[in-house]
């Protein structure tokens, strides 16, 4: 049975996903920021702050001894702000859990699959990763970088059937969502979506789904846009 690790698997899209994850039979591990914790009802828990480098070095450890055939980084955090009063702190955190925590965690899931000549990685980017907005500079920044490093890596495994996509969410309603926009903005984004409305958890992880499925046998190095026609407009 296929293994995968899914980060922030314990609520939003990335719970959405291992929950899939676990319906289609996989064998499912999800991290999440605390030391217990709990993802969807079937897979196994670990706990890592994904802003700690030495945490996630240990977390790299765990998943090399333990191998796992698709790795998904889904965890990701967002603070808006103008450029100008933006601290470096808080660029440096966003860049820790949205870059270099998937750069890390890349690394250590790659040896078996180059053994096994088989594995899918799936980053969860955004469409700020390819578009942006006033006070996104430490989300955009994160999230182009990380379609960067998609494409590059995607490139070096493709001879041994290791495929590396992006995916790329719009608005959706979570967590993180909610937080960042309040009720107010989230209404008056709707008016600007051409489907006029946000997408769903489930909605994502169907695409995340197929994209780390078997049935994905020949997209790599892609960023994949669901989005309700949002970049379109
Ligand atoms: P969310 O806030 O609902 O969930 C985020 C998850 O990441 C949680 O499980 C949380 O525990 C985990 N996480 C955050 N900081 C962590 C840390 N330091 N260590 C370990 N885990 C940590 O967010 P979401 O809306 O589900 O977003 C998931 C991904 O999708 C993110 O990468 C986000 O950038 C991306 N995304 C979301 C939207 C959206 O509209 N919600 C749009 C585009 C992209």
């Amino acid at each position: 049975m296929l293994k995968a690790l899914i980060t922030g698997g314990t609520r939003g899209i990335g719970w959405a996903i291992a929950d899939q994850l676990c319906q289609d039979g996989l064998v499912v591990t999800v991290v999440g920021s605390k030391p217990r914790g709990a993802g969807p009802h079937g897979s196994d828990y670990w706990g890592c702050d994904l802003s700690k480098r030495d945490q996630v070095k240990q977390l790299a450890k765990k998943i090399k001894k333990t191998g796992f055939d698709i790795l998904i980084n889904s965890a990701g955090i967002n603070k808006i702000g103008e450029l100008e009063k933006y601290t470096l702190n808080d660029f440096e955190r966003v860049h820790a859990v949205n870059v270099v925590a998937p750069f890390l965690l890349c690394q250590s899931v790659i040896p078996l699959m180059k053994k096994k000549k088989y594995g899918r990685i799936l980053n969860i980017a955004s469409i700020f990763g390819s578009v942006s907005k006033p006070g996104r500079s430490a989300y955009s920044t994160s999230k182009f970088g990380l379609l960067g490093m998609t494409r590059a890596l995607a490139l070096e495994v493709a001879p041994l059937n290791i495929l590396v996509n992006c995916l790329a969410p719009g608005f959706i309603d979570t967590d993180m969502t909610r937080g960042v926009l309040g009720a107010s903005g989230m209404a008056q984004i709707s008016r600007q979506i051409p489907m006029r409305r946000f997408g769903t958890a489930q909605e994502i992880a169907k695409v995340a789904g197929f994209l780390v499925s078997n049935d994905n046998s020949y997209i790599t190095g892609q960023m994949i846009v669901a989005d309700g026609g949002f970049t379109s407009a």
